[in-house]
This record gives C-alpha cells, sequence and structure tokens, in this order.
C-alpha cells in the first residue's frame, strides 16, 4: 500500500556560494508534492494497535522540526556563522542544521529522502532485516520544489 500526502510545505533560508545572487541569504518556500511513501503488508508488516502503519503526524514533524524555518548552514561555514552569532548577535535565524553541499534542491532531496526512508524501516525493522543493505527502488517517491516553478524528482 502507499500512503500519500498531496502537499507539505516548510520555509528555510539559505546560500548558494559563489553562485551569482544565489550566494546572497534568502529564503524559499519548499513544498514536497505528490510524496508517496510505500508500505509493506502481509505477514508481520501489520498495522499498530491504533490502525495505523506510519503515522501521518511522524512525517509533518519530521518537516516541522528539521526543516521548517531552519537557516541551512554549510558545513564548512559554521565557524563563521558561529563567530558572528557570538559577536553581534545578530543572525535572524539559526540552527544547526550543516549541508556538507551547498543547500541545493538537488542535495536537499537526498537528505529528505533518506529520512523518509528511515520511518519506514524504524517502523518496520524486519523489512530492514530481510532486504539487508539493499533498499527498495521508488519506496519513497516525490517532487521538491524550491519555489513555485521549479524542484527536483526522486
Ligand atoms: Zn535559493
Amino acid at each position: 500500500m502507499q500512503l500519500v500526502f498531496d502537499q507539505l510545505t516548510f520555509e528555510a533560508a539559505h546560500y548558494i556560494p559563489r553562485c551569482g545572487k544565489c550566494s546572497g541569504i534568502h529564503g524559499h518556500t519548499y513544498t514536497i508534492k505528490d510524496l508517496r511513501m510505500t508500505i509493506p503488508t502481509g505477514e508481520g508488516f501489520g498495522l499498530t494497535e491504533n490502525g495505523l502503519s506510519v503515522d501521518f503526524a511522524e512525517v509533518s514533524n519530521y518537516f516541522k522540526t528539521e526543516w521548517d524555518h531552519k537557516f541551512l548552514i554549510l558545513r564548512e561555514d559554521e565557524e563563521y556563522w558561529n563567530h558572528i552569532y557570538k559577536e553581534t548577535g545578530y543572525i535572524p535565524v539559526m540552527d544547526n542544521r550543516k549541508i556538507v553541499w551547498a543547500s541545493t534542491a538537488e542535495a536537499m532531496i537526498i537528505i529528505i529522502k533518506e529520512a523518509l526512508e528511515k520511518i519506514v524501516y524504524d517502523r518496520y525493522p524486519k523489512l530492514r532485516d530481510m532486504i539487508g543493505v539493499m533498499k527498495i527502488p521508488n519506496m519513497v517517491s516525490f517532487t521538491l520544489y524550491e519555489g513555485p516553478n521549479h524542484g527536483v524528482s526522486v
């Protein structure tokens, strides 16, 4: 079976070094569209006492706590931002999220996909045992929009 989320949104600030106007700090409303999470069924893959598979609330909570109203700091720039904050106390939003690459939609979608897959694997540990280190292709699919007009799909 598939859990389907039509739309989830979060707001975040970021910058992309050496990328023209995108190297200045700016923000986006990110939208996750048509999120589909394949949930195993059959023997050993039952629902919880409440009749749930993966809780919708857990998925939306992930975006709320991990991404919403965060400043996506490049890991290599963490010291710089900490210094600015210590000296001036002025950074409108700051969080400890560290991204190895620049926070492009292409990089973010990989992190988000892995986190959503982990929610399914944590709910059904047997699934992880059954397939070993292999992942189920397309267990999680969605499009991440950066603003209204463009995005990336997995
Ligand atoms: Zn941007």
